[in-house]
């Protein structure tokens, strides 16, 4: 039986100082109605605060890619405090790690450092205003780039309000946003290349950037048609307008040189985040030269910030880049990837109840009610069974595995064992799902 007596406890005496006894808003747990309190982690575990030990199926919302208390990233925290925790000053080590960053990924001609993938969101964006002169940026419903006022929108908007499906309505995913903002966005369908052509038609003379999640991990996991990225990629360069991946959240889950080098299909900027620091606070903004030239001093754009480029995350970033490129780091990906997605899904396919798993490399996500077979854009899982989800995730956690939610995955430090455990604890699961739904 799951022992949650601390946590309940916890949660009355920390919301009366910390608002919601949360520090972001993404970490309240729906199945638990509260935030869930950890203790440590150590490698694929985590410990939550009633000594529960969890089979971590969430990895710091995707950050902690080599797992939890990495010998190779305390070493780096190590070095980086030797050196005197310094920041706001450039060392050997940002350009150090930008070169590697260059190396790896097949759009960085140069780098920038920020702190979150928000902010390297927000500076790209006006970087690609910067550059183009002009302000349109079209985006994807169901992408999901972070928190800044002018692309937060259509996240996951309610069927209600999203408006046709080949005219979506624009859906901030805040109050306070000023409505002229939404000006600036024009949102459609991912993967329909008829509409993306008729809108970059219309929209050109407009249209600065086109942002996406190259794999939309942010809905499960949702895979481009390669036809369709080739197209945005031609029409964009055809059109002068330029192209943004956000791997902020794909970043190094199916190879080193991240979802571009995957599919084959170079941006003209590129937004690295979350797994890149290994669990410390670093992103990356990397690009085209002559675009990257448009951030000050050499053109007008602003970026800047007193902790971008901070030690403990950039030597951080360089051991978790390190571990990477080691020879066998993408095989025992795939090895997991496989036997994981295979065996949820074998064992989905013998039980009434709606479910399915999408997943490429490092990441994946559950549909409980799916509309299709295979689902390829954010409608494709709309009235999703939401009851259901949240047994689910409620039962794996009573056994010892934790999902926070819509997106999962699993690190370099899960074993064959913890996959095999994950589904047979799925398999009982299922089994006390049928007698409930
Ligand atoms: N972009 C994508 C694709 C993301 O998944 C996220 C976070 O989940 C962000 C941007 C925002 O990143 P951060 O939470 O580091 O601000």
């Amino acid at each position: 039986m799951l022992r949650r007596e601390n946590g309940d406890k916890f949660y009355k005496y920390s919301k009366k100082f910390l608002l919601a006894g949360l520090s972001a808003s993404g970490r309240w747990n729906d199945n638990f109605l509260r935030p869930i309190y950890f203790k440590k982690g150590f490698g694929p575990y985590i410990y939550d605060i009633d000594d529960n030990k969890l089979i971590d199926m969430c990895l710091s919302h995707g950050a902690s890619i080599l797992g939890h208390n990495n010998e190779k990233i305390n070493q780096a925290v190590k070095k980086a405090s030797a050196i005197g925790i310094m920041c706001s000053y450039e060392t050997e080590y940002q350009t150090e790690l930008a070169k590697k960053l260059c190396e790896m990924i097949p759009s960085a001609d140069s780098c920038r450092f920020s702190c979150s993938g928000t902010e390297a969101v927000m500076h790209s964006i006006r970087l690609a205003r910067g550059y183009s002169g002009k302000n349109l940026i079209l985006k994807f419903e169901g992408h999901f780039h972070g928190l800044s006022d002018y692309i937060q929108y259509s996240w996951s908007p309610d069927p209600e309000e999203m408006g046709p499906y080949n005219n979506p309505v624009s859906v901030p995913f805040s109050g306070g946003i000023p409505e002229d903002i939404k000006k600036y966005i024009k949102v459609i369908p991912f993967n329909n290349i008829e509409i993306l052509e008729k809108t970059i038609y219309e929209q050109k003379s407009h249209l600065a950037a086109v942002i996406l999640e190259p794999i939309n991990y942010n809905q499960g996991c949702i895979v481009p048609d390669h036809k369709f990225l080739k197209s945005l990629r031609s029409l964009t360069k055809k059109n002068d307008i330029l192209l943004i991946f956000d791997e902020v959240l794909s970043a190094f889950r199916t190879g080193p040189d991240c979802a571009q080098g995957y599919f084959k299909i170079t941006p003209d900027i590129c937004i690295i985040g979350k797994s890149v620091g290994g669990g410390t606070p670093i992103s990356v903004i990397a690009g085209r030269r002559d675009i990257m030239e448009h951030f000050k001093p050499m053109g007008t754009c602003s970026h800047s910030g007193t902790y971008n480029g901070h030690l403990i995350p950039v030597m951080s970033a360089l051991a978790t880049l390190n571990e990477i490129v080691q020879p066998d780091f993408y095989n025992q990906i795939y090895r997991l990837a496989d036997k994981l997605y295979k065996g949820f899904n074998d064992i989905f396919s013998t039980t009434k109840l709606k479910i399915k798993v999408q997943g490429l490399g490092a990441r994946f996500g559950f549909y409980f009610n799916p509309k299709k077979d295979v689902i390829r854009e954010y409608r494709d899982r709309t009235g999703e069974n939401k009851a259901l989800a949240s047994k689910f995730y409620q039962l794996m956690y009573q056994k010892g595995v934790y999902f926070h939610g819509l997106h999962s995955g699993f690190s370099i430090k899960h074993s064959i064992e913890d996959i095999d455990k994950v589904l047979n604890y799925t398999e009982d699961t299922v089994s006390e799902l049928e007698k409930i739904f």
